[in-house]
């Protein structure tokens, strides 16, 4: 059953949507060759507690740390390690924080010092479809519009969707309904309205769409071993139209990058 926000609920939601988005600008600062993934989920926790959050994905299925952190092939779903970042990797960082009773979840695709253009692309591409398929997230719309606008876009350019993993709506709980696929059909799917809160993530992969999971039980792998890219938003339908809870500002600000692409989604009322 899908769960609408009220206007007081999406303020607080989007308290814990800045808190993690705050915590992936502080990690953009620290993401550099020969850090260990283990150090920065280390700060992320201390930077969540001080802030009066809860890391979200502590002890969630029993996963044992703050961050996501999947590095290179891996999609989403990594442990943070003690192998140093090198130069020319890039890093998916997934966050969750619960604060006020309330799930923030976002992540961003970092690049480990110089990155080679191919990969730069497919990093470009995957956040270019997140806003893709963000846009699609109106009232009356549904679900299948926003899969068909992310699949579309990435399969434009030769990249492959993964389909084993999706966004979903957020709120009280992690994961709540509606299920959000990165693939779909036009007109397909439950329908949005107002009060509606959900994380939209494409995980894209730059060859093959088929995903292998590690016995650990939890590392998602592309099945070519090719670079795989993760951006995540949380976004409320407000007024019939798609507003942002989180933001990647402080992730710009910390690498210096200038961007209007939240413009279009950013509160107005
Ligand atoms: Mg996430
Ligand atoms: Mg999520």
């Amino acid at each position: 059953m899908i769960k609408i926000k009220t206007p007081a609920e999406i303020e607080l939601m989007r308290e814990s949507a800045l808190l993690v988005s705050k915590t992936l600008g502080m990690i953009a600062a620290e993401v550099k060759p020969g850090v260990t993934t283990l150090y920065l989920d280390k700060l992320a926790e201390e930077f969540i507690r001080d802030n009066n959050g809860i890391p979200g994905f502590l002890g969630l299925y029993d996963f044992p740390n703050t961050l996501c952190m999947s590095p290179n092939a891996q999609v989403v779903h990594g442990f943070p390690t003690d192998v140093p970042l090198e130069d020319g990797d890039i890093i998916s960082v997934d966050c969750g924080v619960l604060m006020n009773g309330f799930y923030g979840d976002h992540a961003y695709t970092f690049e480990v010092g110089e990155v080679n253009q191919e990969t730069k692309k497919l990093l470009q591409i995957t956040k270019e479809s997140l806003y893709e398929g963000i846009r699609q997230f109106r009232a009356g719309n549904r679900v299948g519009d926003v899969g068909f606008a992310i699949q579309d876009y990435c399969e434009k350019h030769g990249y492959g969707i993964v389909r084993e993993l999706v966004g979903h709506g957020l709120g009280k709980k992690m994961h709540e309904d509606p299920e959000m696929p990165n693939y779909g059909r036009k007109g397909r799917g439950k329908k949005f309205k107002d009060g509606m809160v959900v994380a939209i993530e494409p995980m894209v992969n730059m060859g093959t769409h088929k995903i292998n999971q590690l016995k650990d039980g939890w590392t998602i792998l592309t099945a070519d071993r090719k670079p795989s890219a993760h951006f995540e938003h949380d976004i409320a339908i407000v007024n019939g139209k798609p507003e942002l809870l989180s933001t990647f500002d402080y992730v710009y600000k910390a690498l210096g990058i200038t961007s209007n692409e939240e413009d279009e989604f950013r509160k107005t009322h």
